[in-house]
């Protein structure tokens, strides 16, 4: 079972790709390879974005 990197719930992943998730939750997608996990951001207009935590982002 998947659970999602973000809010560590599993009930609103749904798998959009071989090894890539989505979460209806937070509203990110995530690809698992192995033991790397990355997290991206969906845009309104369906791009990709690499997920950045609040703290870390400088604006
Ligand atoms: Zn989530």
């Amino acid at each position: 079972m998947t659970t999602c990197p973000v809010c560590d719930n599993k009930r609103a992943i749904g798998k959009v790709g071989t090894e890539q998730y989505f979460c209806w939750d937070c509203c990110v997608e995530f690809m698992i390879r192995g033991e790397e996990t990355t997290i991206f951001n969906v845009q309104p207009d369906g791009t990709l974005t690499l997920y950045l935590e609040p703290m870390e982002n400088i604006r």
